[in-house]
């Protein structure tokens, strides 16, 4: 029996309608190999990664540098525990994460897995600290509509997406919705509230919502003043995807409590890092009914961590912030490009590397029908609704943009003209 075969007998998808992706039909796509931003299929048919392997790679696929790093791990050690021991390369990667904060409170460093996890450590911590630092009311959250935190069942309890987290609200915790700043300022009970969390810059599951500019220092500031903490979800925008390193970094921001996880193994290994303040660091310390009990099986990868120092390396030996800003500009002149001459597009949103290009139908699935004609042109991504997603890998050259923006043209003009 054939991988595909096997696949639809065994297999099941995240985000998928499983009935449809078994039918007789339907041909999955099988990646078997990688080089820079290419990914090449089963069948040798390669393909621009258009949404970095949803929304992790960051240097391209197979880089010499991250590899090799991996490897020179692997000869020493895969996994160790990091619950009652340490390792030289998660202490590396601490103080090289919060290097990015110099002359901030923001310098402890709590490791989990992925994006989930990171958000559901920092909930917890959130709420606990505030159970035993004298404030036992604050235990309800807020987050934005639209918002995307993760699919554990906590991180679900934050997100604003309806279709996926509605009908499992009334299992999480106690979360309150709010559109904007004013609806926030407008909340009624803010003294129970332990944390506000946000997406900075730009949603990404909201169909590419860009917040806007200063609407972030303003949130530290309301949240400041209210004594409620704030959580970075940088899940997706970390590690230079809206033109910084960290999105919080372009309006001065410095949160309670920054999650990272997607980018900070450039896309290699499932790895993610809750930055949190001294200041409730210390919350935690004393008696021993203080502790943070919460830990995962592989918690600190030493090949995570050696991927992520790698991947911190090549940030600084290929300059790729310096290259992205120019690639940024670029990718801008084309989607207002697409925008003017396309008259199916509704809408571009883009936020550094992040685009979305919304299309001008009423019909559902419209999307996902344009990003299947796109693989005729090279190129693979994936819709959100009627949004075509572009997150390409931060190494992406200016003629791989062309293939990637053409890509998307043809496509729409394959099913829309
Ligand atoms: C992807 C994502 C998550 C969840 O990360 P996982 O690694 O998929 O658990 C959380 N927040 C944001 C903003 C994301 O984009």
């Amino acid at each position: 029996m054939d991988h595909v075969e096997i696949d639809k007998q065994h297999c099941w998808h995240p985000f998928t309608q499983q009935e449809m992706w078994m039918s007789p039909e339907h041909q999955p796509i099988m990646i078997e190999s990688g080089e820079g931003v290419w990914l090449c299929d089963a069948e040798g048919k390669k393909y621009i990664d258009g949404n970095s392997s949803i929304w992790t790679n960051i240097h391209g696929h197979h880089h010499p540098v991250i590899d090799q790093a991996i490897k020179n791990q692997l000869e020493k050690i895969s996994h160790s525990s990091y619950l009652g021991f340490g390792h030289p390369l998660a202490s590396e990667l601490a103080s090289r994460l919060v290097s990015f904060f110099p002359e901030s409170d923001l310098q402890r460093v709590f490791f989990s897995d992925d994006g989930s996890t990171a958000v559901e450590c920092a909930m917890k911590m959130a709420l606990q600290y505030r159970i035993q630092n004298g404030e036992p009311k604050r235990t309800e959250f807020i987050a934005f509509i639209g918002g995307y935190h993760g699919d554990t069942l906590g991180a679900a309890s934050l997100g604003g997406v309806e279709a996926f987290f509605a009908r499992f609200r009334k299992f999480g915790l106690t979360v309150h919705f709010v559109r904007d700043l004013d609806e926030l300022r407008n909340f009624q009970s803010l003294q129970k509230i332990a944390a506000v969390i946000i997406e900075p810059l730009v949603q990404g599951v909201n169909q590419i919502h860009v917040w806007e500019q200063g609407m972030l220092e303003e949130l530290r500031n309301f949240t400041e003043e209210q004594a409620i903490h704030l959580i970075l979800d940088e899940v997706m925008t970390g590690f230079g995807r809206t033109g910084t390193m960290f999105a919080c970094q372009q309006e001065n921001v410095i949160p309670d409590f920054l999650c990272l996880a997607k980018g900070l193994t450039a896309g290699y290994l499932p790895m993610a890092a809750t930055l949190v303040t001294e200041t409730i660091y210390k919350g935690f310390l004393g008696a021993p009914e203080r502790t943070f009990y919460y830990g995962h099986s592989y918690t600190a990868n030493p090949l995570g961590c050696a991927a992520a120092l790698a991947s911190l390396d090549v940030f600084e030996q290929e300059k790729t912030l310096t290259g992205v800003k120019e690639k940024v500009a670029y990718l801008a002149y084309k989607l207002s490009h697409l925008a003017n001459e396309c008259k199916h597009v509704k809408e571009v949103r883009r936020c550094g590397l992040v685009a979305g290009i919304e299309l001008l139908t009423d019909e559902n699935g419209v999307g996902m029908k344009v990003c299947e004609a796109a693989r005729t042109y090279q190129l693979l991504t994936r819709p959100i609704l009627n949004t075509i997603v572009l997150m390409p890998p931060l190494s992406i050259t200016r003629s791989e943009i062309d293939i990637m923006v053409a890509a998307v043209e043809q496509a729409i003009s394959d099913v829309l003209d």
